[in-house]
């Protein structure tokens, strides 16, 4: 017998930290009906805690949580310092050059509207151009629509290919001397394609663009280098990658930040202010107005400690198994038809149509077995118009799931089709 094959990680040791992954769902005790084994693999649209997050914000929350002002009194000088070590966490994931350059908003979409708002209102002029991809969630098209309707700034499209990846050569017909900014996905939400990051900066660079790029799908996957990538702002959300929901991150180039006016406007950002005007505050605070997400900024820090624990580089190569996996099984399936690139382009999502069932019939099938995934369009209605479908099932992985999981993906999606499926 052939020895099993050594795992990058170990899933089911760190699928211990993750209380919630192990319970049975659709129990009735009265009916004598012990439910149903949970497979979450819905993980694109958000990541489970494991328990040192949690129990980093309860002691945020039993022990030192004030709010954040330096030399107030004590409890307050500890929240300053929770909130700092957190911020030089995310610089240091993200290899940054400086911890002023890490804005806490509350989300990826939150990030992408700040700077639409602050560097867009303040540097865009009519007749300027956004180029965006065809492959875009909602978060990274919809703030570039109001800004163009704002200041009459032209938006061009990078269409996706018929092999699932981004038409990157026909990138440089887009782009000119009015060509402000390129924004762009690393991960696709629904494809899992994986874009050349650094290759569509190189070229957004030759004509002076700025860059911004939407990392929701990868900085929880992936290991991220700002500076190697050399784009100018990066945005992603926590709950993404095992942190709380209500907190995010805008990394921006430090001189550029700087040069942008705030975004909202309140207390925390000002440097000074008098009846009819006020002088902005220094970076990053200029950018986080208000009482900021203490607890879960914590949460977020120590989300990074467990991932770094874990290793980036391992759980990308995991979930190359675990797509690999998916593929090898849907695959396999009469009827079913995966879309995005093959599985050298493509991080661990995986969204497919089965032929004649409705995505919500499939996802209902499946979370009857027990199966969390997403139908519908994924905040991706332009890129399910370019497919020519009105929705797609969606199973996304992360580092706890197993391949186990993904054989019963396959057990109920044939399921769906035995119920829901054309009889010939
Ligand atoms: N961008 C991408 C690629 C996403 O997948 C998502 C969420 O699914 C978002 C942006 C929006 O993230 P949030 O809802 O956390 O702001």
């Amino acid at each position: 017998m052939s020895a099993p094959p050594t795992l990058p990680l170990d899933p089911v040791l760190l699928r211990a930290d993750f209380p919630i992954l192990h319970q049975r769902v659709y129990a009735n005790p009265r009916r004598g009906n012990e439910g149903v084994r949970l497979a979450y693999l819905d993980n694109g649209a958000t990541t489970q805690h494991p328990r040192q997050v949690v129990q980093s914000m309860v002691d945020c929350y039993e022990r030192t949580y004030s709010n954040v002002h330096r030399g107030a009194h004590y409890l307050s000088a500890q929240s300053t310092d929770a909130v700092n070590a957190a911020r030089e966490k995310v610089q240091r994931f993200l290899n940054a050059p400086r911890a002023e350059e890490v804005i806490f908003t509350r989300g990826t979409t939150e990030s992408i509207n700040l700077v639409a708002r602050s560097w867009g209102d303040a540097f865009c002029q009519a007749g300027d151009e956004i180029v965006v991809t065809e492959i875009e969630h909602h978060a990274n098209l919809v703030p570039w629509q109001q800004l163009a309707e704002r200041k009459g700034v032209k938006l061009r499209h990078l269409r996706l290919g018929d092999d699932g990846q981004l038409d990157v050569p026909s990138l440089p017909s887009l782009l000119n001397e009015r060509t402000r900014l390129v924004a762009f996905t690393a991960v696709s939400n629904v494809l899992g394609t994986i874009t050349p990051v650094a290759e569509i900066v190189a070229q957004a660079k030759r004509v002076g663009a700025l860059t911004l790029v939407d990392a929701a799908q990868s900085v929880p996957h992936m290991r991220t280098d700002v500076q190697s990538w050399g784009c100018d702002f990066v945005a992603f959300s926590g709950h993404k990658m095992i942190g709380p929901t209500g907190v995010g991150v805008l990394w921006g180039r430090y001189d550029l930040l700087d040069s942008m006016p705030p975004f909202l406007g309140g207390g925390g950002m000002i440097d000074r202010v008098w009846l009819d005007r006020f002088t902005p505050g220094e970076l990053p605070h200029r950018f986080e107005a208000g009482t900021p997400a203490i607890a879960e900024i914590i949460g977020l820090g120590a989300a990074i400690d467990y991932l770094n624990h874990v290793g980036l580089d391992a759980i990308h190569a995991y979930e190359q198994i675990l797509t690999a996996k998916a593929h090898e099984v849907l695959g396999a399936l009469p009827g079913v038809t995966i879309w995005g690139p093959s599985l050298e382009h493509k991080a661990g999502i995986v969204s497919f149509s089965v032929a004649d069932v409705h995505p919500s019939d499939v996802a209902n099938v499946l979370d009857l077995a027990g199966i969390a995934v997403r139908a519908g369009h994924h905040c991706a209605m332009p890129l399910h118009d370019r497919l020519g479908i009105p929705a797609s099932t969606r199973a996304s992985f992360y580092f706890y799931n197993t391949t186990e999981e993904i054989e019963r993906l396959g057990e109920a999606v044939v399921r769906a089709q035995e119920m829901f499926g054309r009889k010939s």
